[in-house]
């Protein structure tokens, strides 16, 4: 009689998880509950985090959280549905309508969430026998869409504007380069005018992520496509794409991960809506956000933040697990960013900035983070 199913299962698993914590790539989850802005409790103890993406301090705002309670209550937990077919409860339109407008485009779309508006957008605007040109750092969902697409994909060296020209060349139906806005894991930002000037010359649409940049860099973007997330800055969860009425109409039908998925829960939506609000109506939010990373940068001396993303580079996976334990010793929790999510050789501490944090706060990080350095 043979192993069964499972045994042999799990036996692959181990041998792939030994070989994983060998090299430091394992990962793990801790428990770890929120306590109010920008503090969060880990085995018993309070540690000011530096490594969420809750750049405004909205996620914990209770503005915010009473509209999710409030949504939940008049509109019940779930939509029961995808949007297509009985799920479309009317705050997702609320919710789309001030998205276009803060993003300045015709209209907007909510998708369950950025990672689901990415690989259903990629693939419903160009597909087999097109091409994709996309920067060799931006997020998995971005690569993943392009792969699920079937166009030919071709990777640019990260931010190489003039090496866009090189790779946009050839004759193809239709031609679409995708980057992020403001980098999630280097906090640098794309050459937009640059990649869009590449994209006019060689008959190809620019699309752009905005996860990071929303609600806290201001940035002129040219770009026809405009995805990004609700679950940083704006504190809750869902994803959006901005774009051309025409466009959001076409998402509507094709994306597959729009037409076959279940909507967002009222709540989420209910969040959304008034975070939304308060991110227009306090832009003194971000401002500050962007304050506390430039603060950081400048006492670590390292380059001068351009977001709230400031990189710690370390290199080896096994120094950024033993340097964001020396900072968790401290009171601080700033996760060790290892690959694959970042490139070979490549680990780091990825320190976020909020509107939450105390500058107090920020100096005593920069000190610890100072030392580590050394
Ligand atoms: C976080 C992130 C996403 C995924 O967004 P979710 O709403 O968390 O699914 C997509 N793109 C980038 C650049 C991100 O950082």
């Amino acid at each position: 009689m043979g192993q069964s199913q499972s045994d042999s299962l799990a036996a692959f698993a181990a041998e792939r998880l030994a070989r994983l914590e060998k090299e430091g790539l394992r990962r793990e989850l801790h428990a770890t509950s929120r306590h109010g802005a920008a503090a969060v409790k880990r085995g018993g103890r309070r540690l000011i985090s530096f490594c969420d993406n809750d750049y405004l301090g909205l996620a914990s705002d209770p503005r915010v959280a009473r509209a999710a309670a409030d949504a939940a209550l008049a509109h019940g937990a779930g939509a029961g549905a995808a949007r297509l077919v009985t799920g479309d409860c009317p705050l997702n339109a609320e919710v789309e309508t001030k998205l276009a407008a803060m993003k300045q485009m015709p209209a907007a779309r909510v998708f369950g969430s950025g990672y689901l508006a990415n690989i259903g957008t990629i693939p419903a605007v160009v597909g087999p026998g097109d091409l994709i040109v996309i920067d060799h750092l931006a997020h998995s969902c971005l690569h993943t869409g392009a792969r699920l697409s079937g166009a030919e994909v071709r990777v640019l060296p990260h931010n190489y504007a003039e090496q866009a020209h090189k790779l946009l060349e050839g004759d193809f139906p239709r031609k679409l380069l995708v980057t992020e806005t403001v980098f999630s894991m280097d906090g640098d930002i794309a050459p937009l005018a640059a990649l869009s000037a590449a994209c006019d010359e060689h008959g190809a649409w620019l699309m752009t992520d905005d996860a990071h940049g929303f609600g806290v860099v201001k940035l002129d973007n040219p770009a026809p496509i405009q995805s990004g997330t609700l679950s940083k800055a704006a504190g809750g969860y869902g994803g959006y794409v901005a774009g051309s009425r025409e466009l959001i109409d076409l998402l509507t039908s094709r994306a597959r991960s729009f037409v076959y998925a279940t909507g967002l829960p009222p709540a989420v939506l209910g969040a959304a809506s008034v975070a939304l609000d308060i991110m227009q109506a306090e832009p003194e939010r971000g401002a500050r956000a962007m304050a506390h990373a430039r603060l950081f940068s400048e006492l670590v001396g390292l380059h001068a933040a351009k977001s709230a993303i400031v990189p710690v580079l370390l290199g080896d996976a096994h120094r950024a697990m033993r340097a964001s334990a020396a900072l968790e010793a401290k009171g601080f929790l700033v996760t060790a960013i290892r690959p694959p999510t970042v490139p070979d050789g490549m680990a780091r501490l990825r320190v976020t900035f909020s509107a939450a944090h105390e500058e107090a706060d920020v100096r005593r990080l920069a000190e610890a983070v100072s030392e580590i350095r050394k």
